[in-house]
């Protein structure tokens, strides 16, 4: 039979033991910061913050935010916190070196966040009984390491399948009886249409999927449980806080609880870094409290979402927050990757190309693709040697190398490319992903 959590007396606890056990390791963690990360340090003696100034959760807002530039600024080793010999893993963002993120794990960092996708996998009905099928990519992405070790945590069968070649997956999931299936949902997508064209569904056992590392729609959802079959949750995370399991959603699949004991989670207006009450759109914040390696205190996850204290008929007490309903900067999901414009721009400078182009973003069956239209400079235009195909082949490469996602190109010729007065557009995101505002 499978529990109901996987830590009751955490998942359960009551609100004043949240915030009195939130109060407890904020102090510690903020003193062990302050005496490990010498660039934050600087930043609290700056601000005028002494650890004794911070006594408890309502003084979080005291401190200094951290943002992402900064991470990369101090790449790699400017927010580790303990001796790098305590160091047993690390994990990265996507990108490149630009924007690439090095986080740090200490065995007990490991741990916390292995307890959070063990928890996540017992509120999408799991348990030792279960086959967790994992196809979510495994190396320095943390999807497939979290998922693989919360399983194990758990004592489930793990198939640490990774991403791609879905004959084999689909072979593993008949032949090993696969129960549970964790993976972005647009790959569960393409999962359940090949599945359906095969006729195979009376030969699978899914029951239950946990879906994430980009943004999905309630429509997208409804789509995936009626191919698969299942239950689909859903469930976030960052490679700065931890990874997937964050928080996650339970059976009511009406929000997503984060874990409170390990994180403490703020909403604030992106433009003035105000707290804002409870119930309100900002920005979501999070300061990690047990973790030691990469102790990030207030970093600006650049989400934009609501939270609420409600209770949840699933009995968990843990706050809500809801699906990420917008960005705060300009950064796309695309097929489970995360792009930048900047980043487009910096290949194409580098292949002698001007910041004329636009990017068009779009989702069809439930499938991500994302095209770059840019302009020949008029010397290009005007050089006969000037060789289109094997040109858009480069900025293909160039793209593929940087994002690690296939990029449809388009070069076209000088001044097709509709200017804008003022800021220039440079994205079409077709996806309506963030509909709910
Ligand atoms: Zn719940």
């Amino acid at each position: 039979m499978s529990e109901k959590y996987f830590q009751p007396e955490i998942e359960t606890m009551s609100r004043e033991e949240i915030e009195k056990l939130q109060s407890e390791r904020l102090v510690k963690q903020v003193k062990h910061v302050y005496e490990n990360v010498a660039y934050y340090r600087q930043k609290m003696d700056d601000a005028g913050v002494k650890p004794e100034d911070i006594k408890g959760i309502e003084d979080l807002h005291k401190l200094p935010f951290i943002e992402k530039d900064e991470l990369r600024d101090q790449y790699p080793f400017g927010f580790l916190g303990v001796p790098q010999s305590e160091v047993v893993r690390i994990q990265s963002t996507s990108g490149t070196t630009g924007r690439r993120v090095v986080a740090f794990y200490t065995q007990d960092d490991i741990h916390v966040w292995e307890e959070c996708c063990a928890r996540a996998l017992v509120a999408a009905g799991g348990s030792k009984e279960d086959v967790v099928h994992v196809c979510y990519g495994y190396g320095l992405f943390t999807g497939g390491p979290g998922l693989n070790g919360g399983s194990h945590l758990l004592g489930s069968m793990t198939l640490p399948m990774s991403s791609g070649n879905t004959e084999r997956q689909l072979q593993f999931m008949q032949d090993l009886g696969s129960t549970i299936l964790c993976c972005t949902p647009s790959y569960a997508a393409a999962l359940g249409e090949a599945i359906v064209k095969r006729g195979i569904n009376d030969k699978l056992k899914l029951k239950a999927g946990i879906f994430g590392a980009e943004p999905w729609t309630e429509e997208m959802r409804a789509d995936i449980e009626k191919t698969l079959g299942i239950k689909a949750h859903d469930i976030y995370g960052l490679t700065e806080i931890s990874g997937p399991g964050v928080s996650f959603e339970c059976s009511e699949q009406n929000g997503m609880h984060i874990q409170e004991d390990h994180f403490i989670a703020e909403i604030i207006n992106p433009k003035t870094g105000e707290q804002l009450p409870e119930g309100e759109v900002g920005e979501l914040v999070f300061t990690c409290i047990t973790k030691k390696a990469f102790p990030l205190l207030r970093y600006r996850t650049r989400d934009l979402c609501r939270l609420t204290k409600e209770k949840c008929a699933c009995g968990r007490t843990h706050i809500r927050m809801s699906k990420v309903m917008g960005r705060s900067d300009d950064m796309m999901v695309v097929k489970g990757v995360n792009v930048w414009p900047s980043q487009i721009e910096q290949v194409l400078f580098t292949l002698g190309y001007q910041a004329n182009y636009l990017i068009v973003v779009d989702r069809e069956n439930n499938k991500d693709s994302i095209e770059l239209n840019v302009e020949k400079t008029p010397e290009m235009a005007a050089d006969p040697a000037y060789d289109a195909a094997k040109a858009t082949s480069q900025i293909v490469a160039g793209l593929k190398n940087m994002l690690g996602i296939k990029v449809e190109v388009n070069v076209v010729e000088p001044e097709t490319i509709q200017r804008s007065e003022g800021k220039a557009k440079r994205v079409i995101d077709k996806r309506n992903l963030y509909t709910m505002m």
